[in-house]
Parts: C-alpha cells; structure tokens; sequence
C-alpha cells in the first residue's frame, strides 16, 4: 500500500497543530520581528484545498488552526475566501488569527463573524480607541503582545485587558531608558501574576511572536502551509519568510 507523505510527516513530527501563512508581506517592519524576507507571495487557494484534501484522506484534525503572516489582514476581502475553505472542513475546530492590527474594525468584526475564535495582537503603538471597539465582540477571545515604544496608552490599555481579561504581554522596549514604569502597574494589581507576565528581555533574545512551541532542534508541532505552497515544521523553514 501506498504511503501517504502528509500522515507519515504528521504522525513522525507529532504534529497536532495547523499553521496557514497566507503571505509574509507585511506593511509593519517591527525590529524583533522573527522574518528575514517579506516576500509578497500570497498562497494559491487551490493549493490549500489540496492540502485539505489530503488531510480529509488521512483524516488529519488539527487541535487548532492559526492564520499567521507576515500580516494576513492585508489579504482584505480575499483572507474569507480561505477562511470560508477552512471552515468547510474544520467547521468546529478552534481557528485564531494573528495581526498587527492595522486593518479596519469592520475586517476584525467580519472575521469574527466568520468564525474566528481568537484574535492574537501583536502591536506597537495601539490605537487604543479601537482595541476598545473591537473588544466590545464578545464572540471572540484576544490575546495581546503590545510592544512599548512609548507610554502614551500603556495605563489605559492595561486597565482595558485587566477589566475585560485579555491575556496581555507587555513588551517594553525601552527597559534600558525606563521611558515606562511598568513596576507601577504591576503593582496595579495581585491578580498580574495570572492574567499578566512581563517580557523584560524581549529584545535581547531570540523570543518571537510565534504562537507554537519547538523544540531544541527547531521543530514545531504544527503542520505550516506557507505562501509559496510547501509545508514545513522547521522553524528556521518560516523564518526565511518565502
Ligand atoms: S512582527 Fe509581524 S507586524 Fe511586525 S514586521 Fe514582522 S510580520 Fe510584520
């Protein structure tokens, strides 16, 4: 009997997770972030059913399904197109995004709509009137890596994450100038040490906005479609960002 590549690539790398990198541009050019090329390739939808095919065959189902980039917001309308094929076959599977948060309210609240069950943030300088809007959608969770580059909002964004408990990373950027006292609000309240953390050593290491785990060898545990059509689980494979 013929060997199907995708369940022996699944079962050997113990993949449990599904990432779809529709496109590495991005109209952001964060200093940490993890890509080493932006390349304006947009994944073939065609190939992405290919590949939902053959999960169908092996019967593949991903514990969750990630939406990541680059920016997949910049796809605008199209990004449905994709979404409305994922949910053909993962109807009721857990599906997140992650965005740097530049589109428009109407994209965020539409994605939701469409099923999207959470929507990771990872942003520098938040427009705090809309992170107030799109929260007000209940029907979603949120997650939010802010990177301080100023401390304009960081109080009032902090308030906002600990009242509607939104899981927030606080990145601060400027932890050798102590431009933010982020010691204050910690002190905001107890309840930080569970619903908050700090990553103080942001920009010294080789942390990334990556929503896997993997391993000493590089390996992650998702299945990760990207936008030139191959698949990989080698994060140093999505780094080179093709
Ligand atoms: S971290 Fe995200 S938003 Fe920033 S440049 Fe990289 S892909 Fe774009």
């Amino acid at each position: 009997m013929k060997i199907n590549i995708y369940e022996k690539f699944i079962k050997q790398n113990k993949i449990t997770d599904l990432h779809i990198f529709l496109t590495f541009n991005c109209n952001k050019k964060c200093k940490f972030c993890y890509q080493k090329n932006y390349s304006k390739n947009t994944l073939n939808i065609n190939k992405l059913k290919y590949y939902l095919e053959e999960f169908k065959k092996i019967n593949f189902i991903p514990n969750k399904i990630i939406f990541n980039g680059g920016e997949p917001s910049l796809l605008k309308d199209k990004f449905f197109d994709y979404l409305n094929l994922i949910n053909e076959y993962y109807p009721t599977i857990y599906k997140s995004i992650n965005t740097n948060f530049t589109a428009n309210i109407e994209f965020y609240n539409k994605i939701i709509i469409n099923g999207i069950n959470n929507i990771s943030i990872n942003a520098i300088d938040l427009n705090y009137n809309k992170l107030k809007k799109i929260i007000k959608n209940r029907l979603a969770t949120y997650r939010l890596n802010y990177v301080v580059e100023s401390d304009s909002n960081i109080k009032k964004i902090f308030k906002l994450c600990y009242n509607k408990k939104i899981s927030l990373t606080i990145c601060n950027n400027f932890i050798n100038e102590e431009k933010v006292d982020i010691t204050t609000l910690l002190k905001l309240d107890n309840a930080i040490k569970t619903q908050f953390f700090l990553y103080e050593k942001y920009l010294l290491k080789d942390y990334v906005f990556f929503t896997c785990s993997f391993n000493k060898m590089g390996r992650t545990n998702s299945f990760s479609i990207l936008p030139n059509g191959g698949y990989t689980n080698k994060f140093e494979i999505i780094r080179q960002g093709k």
